[in-house]
């Protein structure tokens, strides 16, 4: 469309037409939207450019804060999105790129996800979200059954009920541990006597009140950071998050669990919230639960399950029984934008108790009246799009047999990642998939012999070039353009808890084969082994160590 022929000015009648008249389907959005919804991931394909493009470069096309005194054309702004946005971005939904919990979206939810923006329905409350809003409630049942098999008069009773909230949907996970945590909070300060409790007084007065020198929360060392979020902001102070060591798993270890509760007592620190982790960010392993809910139960903690990510393996017959004593949780955190497949912004939080959330009621006279069935009341958040949606029609279409299915093949498929890495005479596997996230690195045949052989101090210099290479690999390999790993740092009980560079993956989109699985690693040995700085500063060492040990 010639587009330099036409003037935009702005004035209120091409204003009102943006609201009303859909664009030509010959313009540049028309066809874009065409080959979007015929097939969005050639689309992307075509579109994402392979090679790394510089961030600094990227941002001269982001430079300018003026906003604009012209008005721009639809089509030529789409363009220019393009060019600019759409081809650096990251390309989550490859098959090849299998380092990030953000998943492969299913093909139907972008024509669905068109009708949840259009009705822009707000779930705040009910006279600006109508359907939604008993949607929403029936979404945060199903969950709520997923994880606590109520039986079904459980659910007639309690999930329309006004008075109740059998959890809270919201962004994400950061804000669903933030909600559990403040439930949590306030149940622990609550009203006493004249003390009007911590939601009306405030910490200071609670403290003062119920003779405490400080409130803690415990976690395993594996904890997300977005439980540091939620110390802070809800007043307990981050050095309060106490970290619980792990063992060789990467579980919570229990016994340090108890001797953690009790020198905070006798500190005159309050524990009162436990959390166990189903499936951590790092190496996807899952916390003790049962033992914990015992310890929170005796310790009359709240007792907290963060599944943001391991929670959608409750949807897998085989395999929900990793996550036992999910159930005897207080609350649990669940993302569906991750392994539920939804788009970003999908996170719940979801109590046993029905009544759990009035500690956390607020009301307002114009808006979120008592007795209303409005979502606010129990809400972080205010407005609230009708994210639910997606989450309902997801469990409509694929079902809960099909979730198994995606959770089963994911589980398989890391499991084959894990043997294959075993297999490699120059790979080591640094955490066993419990579920589909597993850790590994590149470590030279020889190397490893050498490993054996070191002394103290020469085990940790190698163990600092490992990491250096380790990062080296996920670099070149993240701008090579075809394939993306993560990284991150742990600290194996195999390696006297050394800081350990690993590369990370994670397993979830069901279109990774096999084959990629195996280029993958291909392609992380050749990075390798050609290195320039890295490799021979490693090699030297290990000639070093075997020369002076020769085995016989
Ligand atoms: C991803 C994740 C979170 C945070 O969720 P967001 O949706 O990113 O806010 C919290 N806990 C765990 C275990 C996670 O994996």
């Amino acid at each position: 469309m010639g587009s330099e022929d036409k003037i935009v000015d702005v004035n209120f009648e091409s204003l009102l037409r943006i609201f009303t008249v859909p664009e030509a389907p010959d313009s540049t959005l028309g066809n874009i939207e065409q080959k979007l919804s015929q097939n969005l991931n050639q689309f992307l394909r075509e579109h994402i450019v392979a090679e790394e493009k510089p961030l600094s470069e990227i941002e001269k096309d982001f430079a300018d804060p003026a906003i604009p005194e012209l008005p721009t054309f639809v089509s030529e702004h789409t363009q220019h999105l393009l060019e600019t946005v759409v081809s650096h971005s990251v390309h989550t939904s490859a098959p090849s790129f299998i380092g990030h919990m953000t998943s492969a979206l299913p093909y139907f939810l972008m024509p669905l996800s068109k009708i949840m923006i259009a009705l822009n329905q707000n779930l705040v409350k009910i006279e600006t979200s109508k359907a939604f809003t008993p949607l929403e409630r029936q979404v945060l049942g199903m969950l709520h059954r997923l994880i606590y098999s109520q039986d079904d008069s459980f659910y007639q009773h309690w999930m329309h009920s006004a008075q109740h909230s059998l959890g809270a949907f919201c962004s994400g996970g950061t804000i669903a541990n933030i909600t559990a945590l403040w439930v949590a909070r306030n149940n622990a300060l609550k009203a006493d006597g004249d003390f009007q409790g911590v939601e009306k007084e405030g910490l200071f007065n609670a403290m003062m009140h119920y003779g405490y020198k400080g409130m803690a929360i415990l976690v395993s060392e594996r904890g997300h950071y977005s439980l540091k979020k939620a110390a802070d902001v809800l007043g307990i102070g981050q050095q309060n998050l106490v970290a619980v060591k792990t063992d060789h798993n990467n579980r919570l270890c229990s016994i340090a669990l108890e001797q953690k509760i009790q020198q905070l007592k006798t500190q005159g620190i309050k524990p009162f919230a436990i959390i166990g982790v189903a499936g951590t960010t790092e190496t996807g392993n899952i916390d003790p639960l049962e033992k914990i809910a015992a310890i929170a139960q005796r310790e009359q903690c709240h007792f907290h399950v963060d599944a943001a990510w391991g929670g959608a393996t409750l949807m897998s017959n085989q395999h929900r029984y990793l996550l036992k004593g999910i159930e005897l949780a207080d609350s649990v955190t669940i993302d569906a934008h991750k392994q539920l497949y939804i788009p970003m912004g999908a996170g719940m939080v979801l109590f046993k108790d029905p009544s759990a959330m009035h500690s956390i009621e607020h009301h307002a006279e114009y808006i979120l009246r008592k007795g209303s069935k409005d979502l606010g009341s129990h809400t972080l958040e205010g407005s609230r799009s009708g994210m639910a949606m997606l989450v309902y029609s997801s469990m409509h279409i694929i079902s809960r047999p099909g979730y198994e299915l995606l959770i089963n093949e994911s589980l398989k498929k890391a499991r084959y990642f894990a043997d294959l890495i075993k297999k490699q005479l120059d790979f080591e596997l640094i955490s066993e998939p419990e579920l589909c996230l597993l850790t590994y690195r590149y470590v030279p045949q020889d190397t490893q012999r050498a490993l054996q052989l070191a002394t103290a101090d020469e085990l940790k210099t190698l163990h600092q070039y490992l990491n250096e290479l380790t990062q080296f690999i996920q670099k070149s390999q993240r701008e090579n353009g075809r394939s993306f790993v993560s990284r991150t740092r742990l600290t194996p009980e195999k390696w006297q808890r050394m800081e350990t560079s690993v590369l990370r993956v994670v397993l979830a989109n069901p279109l990774t084969t096999i084959e990629i699985l195996h280029s993958i690693i291909e392609e992380q040995r050749i990075i390798a082994q050609t290195s320039p700085f890295v490799l021979p500063k490693i090699m030297q060492l290990t000639h070093i160590i075997l020369d002076r040990d020769p085995i016989e």
